[in-house]
């Protein structure tokens, strides 16, 4: 029951091993410099909070609720994100499974699946995500196109996937390019961990 704060997640590969669609450079700044900026914010403002609780302190609520939303948003979703992807070569393809009939069921195709959420990913405005959630009251895979890391969000929406499509997570690889970085995002898939969240989803 202890662990009070957020830690960087190891990646399950080595910074290069998604070369040549995310470079190692790409990849080593995206984890090891931005999302640890995520996890220290967050834990940052939790000190914070704990600080004023036991001073008895004022707080600007409302800021420092957004700050901390933000902060765990980017850090969750980024966790997320390592998981779901696979080093070139091992990943990609089309998923299988429960959630390739999920997918098909849902889209007519998986290639229907794939255009709608290239849409989706192209055409977040400013920051943000694309992730595929799972709704367990429709039985439907949802698409859900992420502002920041906090907007949009659908609560109780279990996330199997997300690409991110913040500037920072491609501008080294792609520059103004989003398009060809979410192309790429395809090859390197890892649809077995997808499946795996959307069978352990669905035994809850
Ligand atoms: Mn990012």
């Amino acid at each position: 029951m202890e662990t009070k704060f957020y830690l960087l997640p190891k990646l399950p590969y080595e910074y290069k091993d998604l070369e040549p669609h995310i470079s190692e450079e790409q990849l080593g700044i995206h984890h090891d410099k931005h999302h640890q900026t995520y996890v220290n914010g967050a834990n940052a403002i939790l000190q914070k909070l704990d600080k004023a609780r036991k001073e008895g302190a004022d707080l600007d609520v409302k800021s420092t609720l957004k700050e901390l939303s933000f902060n765990v948003g980017g850090h969750l979703l980024h966790s997320l994100f390592w998981g779901n992807l696979a080093p070139a070569g091992k990943g990609g393809g089309e998923p299988g499974g429960v959630l390739g009939d999920a997918i098909e069921e849902e889209f007519g195709s998986f290639e229907r699946f794939k255009k709608e959420f290239t849409q989706a990913a192209v055409s977040v405005e400013g920051s943000g995500w694309a992730a595929l959630t799972f709704c367990t009251q429709t039985n439907r895979p949802v698409i859900m196109q992420i502002e920041k890391h906090n907007t949009n969000i659908y609560p109780m929406f279990g996330i199997l996937m997300v690409l991110d499509v913040w500037e920072h997570a491609y501008y080294l690889d792609y520059k103004n390019e989003r398009a060809k970085y979410v192309e790429a995002f395809w090859n390197i898939v890892n649809w077995g961990e997808v499946n795996k969240r959307l069978e352990e989803l669905l035994k809850e």
